[in-house]
């Protein structure tokens, strides 16, 4: 029988792998008002200390520094929320063979702790599994059309091998495993030097540096508000969907849309420069939400006009902060 996280019962105990990055330190928020208990783990290669001080105030939070790669144990669980892997582009291709070993290790290292536990596990997969590709919007049965060998492939081939892990361990040993594929999440607490696209824009935006469209900006994606993507998570966990489901907005924008909208959403003095555009870098990238939305009953409620609103918004107090700290001289 299919497990699902008993999220409205009260005082649960979950593992949030990835605790201190920027949608482990979101869920962990959410679970912690819901009134569970939160086991935040993360070795800090891209997670934040700022977002675990944050969490840190709450009694029913532990944090655990730890890398998954590495074996290790955790008893008394209720369910494992498993985010962890660097998911910008510069980060994960940092250190691309750490980027394979934290899916494929990491991953099975949290699956063998689910079995054991028996108890059921949720995946954040990525639309990275489905490459650059050649149908559109994408559907969950499409395979996708990924280069296995190029300087993305450390985290493509990563979370498709990782899918692959989570249904050999509910086939082969009755894991309850649900596997969310995410689409460009964006919002507030992303790191400033993340790397992805709206964080970089907006902060370059409100320091009227130039803005960096990479390639001639023609490339689309489709953002999700990090509140929307929780919802979805949120109602996955609780779900008996166990194929793999699309979580994403499916309001599809270009590189350079995007850029001209959050330069008249500063009133910034920014130029747009541009900059190659990376190896591999998908030409398209928009959700099919269909299955979300039958399965689920989800589909996303913030617009991109409101969720880039409510972005700028923290990025600018956060600026403003530091400038107060900066010495008078
Ligand atoms: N991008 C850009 N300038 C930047 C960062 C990213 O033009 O400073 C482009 C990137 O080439 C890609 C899109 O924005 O086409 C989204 O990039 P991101 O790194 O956010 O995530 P991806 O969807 O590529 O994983």
């Amino acid at each position: 029988m299919t497990q699902v996280f008993p999220l409205m019962e009260k005082n649960r105990t979950f593992l949030v792998t990835g605790g201190a990055g920027f949608l482990g330190f979101h869920l962990s928020q959410r679970l912690l008002e819901m009134g569970h208990y939160v086991i935040g783990m993360d070795n800090l290669a891209t997670g934040s200390l700022a977002n675990i001080a944050q969490l840190q105030t709450h009694v029913r939070y532990r944090f655990l520094q730890q890398d998954i790669v590495l074996p290790f144990d955790v008893s008394s669980l209720d369910g494992i929320f498993h985010l962890a892997c660097p998911a910008s582009p510069i980060h994960y291709q940092a250190d691309p063979i750490g980027t394979t070993k934290t899916s494929v290790i990491g991953t099975l290292h949290v699956l063998e702790l689910a079995a054991k536990l028996n108890i059921p596990i949720l995946f954040t997969s990525t639309s990275e599994v489905y490459g650059d590709p050649d149908q559109s919007p994408q559907v969950e049965t499409y395979h996708g059309n990924v280069n296995p060998i190029g300087p993305r492939s450390c985290y493509d081939e990563g979370k498709r091998c990782a899918e692959s892990l989570c249904f050999d361990f509910q086939r082969q040993l009755g894991v309850s495993v649900k596997v969310a594929r995410l689409f460009n999440s964006y919002g507030p607490n992303m790191a400033v030097n993340d790397g992805r696209v709206v964080s970089s824009f907006i902060n370059q935006a409100l320091n009227d540096q130039p803005i960096t469209v990479f390639g001639e900006g023609k490339q689309t994606r489709s953002f999700c508000f990090v509140s929307d993507t929780i919802d979805g998570l949120l109602k996955l966990a609780q779900s008996e969907c166990s194929a793999p489901i699309n979580l994403g907005n499916p309001s599809e924008i270009t590189v350079l849309a995007l850029a001209h909208k959050v330069i008249a959403l500063t009133n910034s003095h920014s130029e747009i420069i541009y900059r190659d555009l990376p190896i591999d870098d998908p030409k398209r990238r928009c959700p099919d939400i269909s299955l979300a939305l039958d399965k689920l009953g989800w589909s996303p409620q913030v617009t991109l006009d409101k969720g880039l609103e409510l972005t700028c918004r923290f990025y600018s107090t956060l600026l403003s902060s530091k400038k107060e700290k900066v010495p008078h001289l």
